[in-house]
């Protein structure tokens, strides 16, 4: 079938709630690995307003935010924000009049699109490259230096390049800050440090990726810039609100590196085997794999997945214009539900209809 993006969201929430309604959540698997998690507390429904949220949310986020990037109370601040791309957009705004370029170093290209949309709309000079001496030359004073940690396709930074351009910032003068959007918890699997014991003057990351939190941007750094930064995203309404905050503030308790280990695991060892006597072609992820199918293929294939199994995938539910590749996240907060023989068998049975 020849679906339009629009057509294509509409059919996917047709089958979630027709799951829901005639069999339940636990029936759903969501294995995007962007859960969107909304952990919150009969405790704390209470305390969800406008005023009363942020007085204990922000300070209870400070305090794991600084830690998650193993930042020191005494120096730096964290602080929420909408999303990562408003923590990014903030920045760049916050810093407009002092910077004249932004300097983007990125272990594969391309950047988020975030970075180089803020700088377009500050009319700042934007540079960036995945070639580290490249980047290494063109670092100065009236630049801001950006360091994607691990990219969108969890592509990670080595690390001694990290600590080179971190180190040539503090020579320089330059202000640097890590997008470690989803790179805060994957460079910790591949045992680097946190962003914050590196020096960096900055950090961000998302609450929804690798974390069962809400899609947010947890934004931690030296603390006259923080307070910066969020005092001009507060302006135009970027900051998170109390619900946002108190997700947040979960999911970062109830964050184990413990289980991230074990879905890596898993993904390093699952039997794909079936899926190549099916002549089903597939690669393998960091967290789990993905389908070599041409975009429609991979479409009906998700929402095949969707319709029989409950399995969601970003390839069938995804906003209008998110990747169409047909990708299974072990790191979803559903996965551990599923075996990887129902999830091999879904696919080889499903893609028999396509
Ligand atoms: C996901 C991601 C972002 C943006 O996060 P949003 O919360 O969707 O705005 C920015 N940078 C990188 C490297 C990312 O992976």
């Amino acid at each position: 079938m020849n679906y339009s993006e629009m057509d294509r969201l509409k059919r996917s929430r047709e089958l979630i709630i027709n799951i829901i309604e005639k069999k339940g959540r636990e029936n759903l698997y969501d294995l995007t690995g962007l859960g969107g998690g909304f952990q919150i507390e009969e405790s704390q429904k209470h305390l969800l307003e406008t005023y009363v949220g942020p007085a204990i949310f922000s300070k209870e986020l400070n305090d794991i935010g600084i830690s998650h990037f193993g930042g020191n109370p005494n120096i730096h601040r964290a602080v929420g924000f909408n999303r990562t791309s408003a923590a990014i957009f903030s920045t760049i705004m916050a810093l407009s009049n002092e910077i004249n370029r932004v300097i983007h170093y990125l272990p594969k290209m391309p950047s988020h699109p975030s970075i180089p949309r803020s700088c377009r709309i500050f009319n700042i000079d934007y540079f960036e490259s995945d070639n580290i001496d490249e980047v290494l030359d063109k670092i100065e004073e009236n630049a801001l230096t950006i360091i994607t940690g691990a990219t969108m396709d969890h592509e990670i930074i080595n690390l001694d390049h990290l600590k080179e351009i971190i180190s040539q910032c503090i020579e320089k003068n330059s202000l640097s800050f890590i997008d470690d959007a989803s790179g805060a918890r994957l460079r910790l699997l591949y045992n680097q440090p946190p962003a914050l014991k590196l020096n960096v003057d900055l950090a961000v990351t998302s609450t929804d990726k690798l974390m069962n939190g809400p899609r947010a941007g947890l934004l931690s750094g030296k603390k006259e810039l923080v307070d910066k930064i969020y005092n001009e995203g507060l302006k135009f309404g970027l900051e998170a609100q109390a619900p946002i905050l108190a997700g947040m503030v979960n999911a970062m308790k109830n964050f184990k590196l413990e289980d991230l280990k074990k879905a890596l695991d898993r993904a390093k060892n699952i039997d794909l085997t079936p899926l190549s006597s099916e002549n089903i072609q597939y690669i393998r992820t960091p967290t789990g794999f993905a389908l070599c199918l041409s975009e429609r293929e991979s479409i009906d294939l998700a929402l095949k997945l969707l319709e029989n199994y409950g399995i969601i995938t970003i390839a069938a539910a995804g906003m209008p214009g998110a990747s169409k590749t047909l990708r299974i996240d072990f790191c979803s907060k559903d996965a551990h539900r599923l075996s990887d023989e129902y999830i091999i068998n879904a696919i080889i049975k499903s893609k028999k209809y396509i």
